[in-house]
């Protein structure tokens, strides 16, 4: 059985104070063992090692991003050794606001993806369709590129979580309905089994993102192939333990 992964993306948020707030509560709250669920949450840069030594030890974190290769003259970047050297361990990559606001390729995105697993971090990698896509029908030939971009550079998939996060749910409000997640997440199922392997297609875990919410978290959960999410906004709230929940 596959692990049930909660993931909360805090995205560009926060300040000292709202952050201390956000941890007080996690660290407070009653959830299941991490035998059940895994909880990584995912603060700013500046906030990573403030978060990471404040929050309960059953719990870990992401970087939002992470620089393509080793680092060096690279102004304003962080690089995937420096999160390594922090204890960091995990990082999301290939963000939808990322890929559309700046840019980052399919390419790009697996470039980033294999370099960060190279260095020994776990990564979520991000895969989804646009609204305009999802209409004229190309969902799955959009997530199977943005996907096979991935699966040409990475050889192993221990550390690799996939988040299915269609770009029209993203702090739209407008969750994709069980049945709509359900279907694509079985599709890349497949397109993994076909194109990687039974062994990884079984194991590597899927995960959903795209306004999830505490009231809609036990129905998507209860998806045969939905292995968890990825949280925007709800993860800034209380709410994110609801969610976290909902891996039983
Ligand atoms: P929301 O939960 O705010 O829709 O954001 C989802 C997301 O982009 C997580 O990475």
């Amino acid at each position: 059985a596959r692990k049930f992964f909660v993931g909360g993306n805090w995205k560009c948020n926060g300040t000292t104070e709202e952050v201390k707030k956000i941890v007080t509560t996690l660290n407070e709250a009653e959830v299941p063992s991490e035998d059940v669920v895994e909880v990584v949450v995912s603060p700013p840069f500046v906030f990573l090692p403030f978060v990471k030594s404040l929050l309960r030890s059953d719990f870990h974190v992401a970087a939002q991003n992470c620089w393509v290769r080793k680092g060096g003259a690279f102004t304003g970047e962080v690089s995937a050794e420096m999160l390594v050297n922090l204890g960091i361990p995990w990082v999301i990559l290939g963000h939808s606001e990322r890929r559309a606001l700046l840019n980052e390729s399919n390419e790009f995105v697996g470039d980033k993806v294999a370099y960060a697993l190279s260095q020994g971090l776990k990564v979520i990698a991000c895969i989804g369709e646009t609204l305009e896509q999802r209409e004229s029908g190309s969902t799955m030939a959009v997530v199977a590129a943005q996907t096979k971009a991935i699966a040409e550079k990475v050889t192993n998939w221990d550390n690799v979580v996939l988040a299915y996060e269609p770009v029209w749910a993203i702090g739209t409000g407008k969750v994709a309905t069980p049945a709509q997640a359900q279907e694509v997440h079985c599709e890349l199922r497949n397109w993994v089994h076909d194109n990687v392997g039974a062994e990884v297609a079984a194991k590597v875990r899927i995960i959903y993102g795209g306004s999830v919410n505490g009231a809609n978290c036990k129905e998507l959960a209860g998806q045969p192939d939905v292995d968890g999410f990825l949280v925007g906004g709800a993860s800034l709230k209380p709410e994110f333990v609801d969610i976290i929940k909902s891996a039983t």
